[in-house]
């Protein structure tokens, strides 16, 4: 690789570059303004949160949680990390030279010094804990115990072992070092529905007028296998409602904001599907999981190892499942349709009648479950055109008790969050995502007077929003009307020592060469009504 190649975007990440960052922004722009109509505010949390709050709103036997979360343990340097870190890099010395010291040459000499930085180690990690320097959790306790009584182990039967089975212990032993937690687990946030109900119980949000109506937008993090519409870094923009009511009404205003907005994008051949979930009661969920369950169990050994696995652990998602030859022996599970209890099945007919009332059309997907173990009764997910097989563009759900679940009041929730790189290509696969790039003016100046003329024109116009390309360095008028061109500029303002002389001002129009002379204040004008 040559060295100007050296640094590369890392897998499943990339740089959004220019013209296509200004589709982003009218995107993001569209999302203020007709979030902003829904009666929505905008909250921005922080990147990286703490594991513990994703891992118990979005379920440990999710993908996201179990394999896909970028964390890292955050902690201030000190003696603790320094001397774990001399010891998972040590490797024993090679060949021990020299005249026997006290030690002498043999096994206890390369070993040895290990066992010494351990002890230090040991001592300096006591004395943090004791301090409050590192966390309190029983498992460091006992870790730290533990690891004083194998360094004394280890110490004992340096002698009596070979070089290979020392390093094996050293490698054992390092291993259990590792496992020293000095700081917070922390991670970079994989979806930003348990921030926002994070900021909602932080900030006692439930004694502001309800329903609180929250959007964001930003990057999410997940280690996910790389492909079109695919990243480990992509953007969502999103939306929760919580407070006190679950009202159908609410999830079906919450789903028209969504496809208003698509609407106001152009975005075309999108498709709303609808599911309820029912509630956790045995009666309704609970009762039909079991039945699932049940019936998988006939069938597991044609399904494939994941769907076998989550008969155990969460069977709903087994109707997720995208395998060809599961499909048929999914279509005849039963359906949690006929299986919720009654006041799941009235929420469920009242969304949609409340959804008719809006002429928001829906189709029913009895299998759509939904990934995150926080969703209950309503979900929904938006497909669009263009994707291939990651073809949902956006997708939310009600999550009624995630707010009491991270330590909050009981509270009602409704949200979804729309993937924003899946947008944009479906936007630029339906040919609506072309933006109108390049300046409006390019100024071509000859000359030092008119070099301080068109400085003030530039500063002028800019003022009045017009964009305007000043180059640094006199042109020949022939290079700078090439030059304009190739920057995509509609119009070139021609600025030479007759024109300054004169105050009579050249514009061309570069399109089709015509060119117009006006004076300073009337060419002001007449560019403000032709800006982009
Ligand atoms: P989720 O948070 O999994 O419900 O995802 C909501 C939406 O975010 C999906 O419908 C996708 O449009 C988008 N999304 C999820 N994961 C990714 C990813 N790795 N890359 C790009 N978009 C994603």
């Amino acid at each position: 690789m040559s060295s100007k190649a050296k640094f590369q975007a890392i897998r499943g990440t990339r740089d959004l570059l220019p013209p296509e960052t200004a589709l982003w922004n009218r995107v993001e722009q569209t999302a203020h303004e007709v979030f902003r109509t829904f009666g929505f505010g905008e909250i921005r949390p922080p990147i990286f949160e703490p594991t513990e709050l994703f891992a118990r709103s979005i379920g440990l036997d999710t993908d996201i949680v179990a394999k896909e979360m970028f964390s890292f343990e955050d902690y201030e340097p000190s003696t603790v990390f320094e001397y774990r870190s001399a010891l998972v890099i040590w490797h024993e010395p090679r060949d021990v030279q020299g005249p026997p010291g006290p030690l002498g040459t043999g096994a206890l000499a390369k070993f040895q010094p290990f066992a010494a930085l351990l002890s230090l180690f040991c001592l300096a990690g006591r004395q943090a804990f004791d301090n409050g320097l590192i966390p309190r959790t029983p498992e460091n306790d006992s870790l730290l115990n533990e690891l004083v009584g194998e360094r004394d182990i280890f110490l004992s039967s340096i002698q009596s072992r070979n070089d290979r089975e020392n390093c094996a212990d050293v490698d054992r032993l390092k291993e259990r070092i590792r496992r020293l937690q000095l700081g917070d687990e922390l991670t970079l946030r994989p979806e930003a529905t348990a921030s926002v109900c994070r900021a909602y119980i932080e900030h006692s949000m439930q004694q502001m007028p309800q329903p609180v109506k929250l959007y964001y937008m930003g990057a999410m993090f997940r280690r996910e296998r790389p492909q079109k519409g695919r990243y480990r870094q992509f953007y969502q923009i999103g939306a929760e409602v919580l407070g006190g009511s679950d009202a159908p009404a609410i999830d079906a205003e919450v789903i028209e904001l969504v496809m208003t907005f698509f609407a106001r994008l152009g975005l075309e051949s999108t498709e709303l599907s609808i599911n309820s979930i029912g509630h956790a009661a045995d009666n309704c969920r609970r009762g039909y999981v079991e039945l699932l369950r049940a019936e998988l169990t006939k069938v597991k050994d044609q399904l494939g190892a994941d769907s076998q696995r989550r008969i155990e652990t969460n069977p709903l998602r087994v109707l997720d499942s995208k395998l060809e030859h599961e499909q048929g022996i999914i279509a005849k599970l039963p359906k949690i349709a006929d299986h919720l209890c009654d006041e799941c099945k009235t929420h469920y007919a009242q969304l949609k009648r409340q959804l008719d009332l809006r002429g928001v059309k829906y189709v029913e997907n009895w299998r759509l479950v939904r990934g995150l173990d926080y969703y209950m009764r309503t979900t929904f997910e938006i497909t669009a055109r263009g994707l291939g097989s990651q073809n949902a563009v956006c997708g939310g759900g009600r999550y009624d008790g995630l707010v009491e679940l991270l330590g909050g009041p009981p509270t009602k929730g409704i949200g979804f969050a729309i993937g924003e790189d899946r947008l944009i290509l479906s936007l630029q696969e339906g040919g609506k995502g072309s933006v109108v790039e390049g300046r409006d003016v390019y100024i071509a100046w000859l000359g030092e007077n008119a070099y301080a003329t068109a400085i003030r024109a530039a500063q002028n116009l800019r003022k009045a929003g017009v964009s305007v390309e000043l180059p640094p360095s006199e042109q020949k008028f022939g290079k700078a009307l090439e030059r304009a061109s190739k920057l995509g500029a509609r119009f070139a303002l021609i600025l030479g020592d007759n024109e300054v002389s004169s105050g009579e001002w050249t514009l061309k129009t570069l399109a089709d060469g015509t060119q117009a002379k006006f004076a300073e204040a009337a060419l002001l004008e007449y560019l403000k009504q032709k800006k982009v």
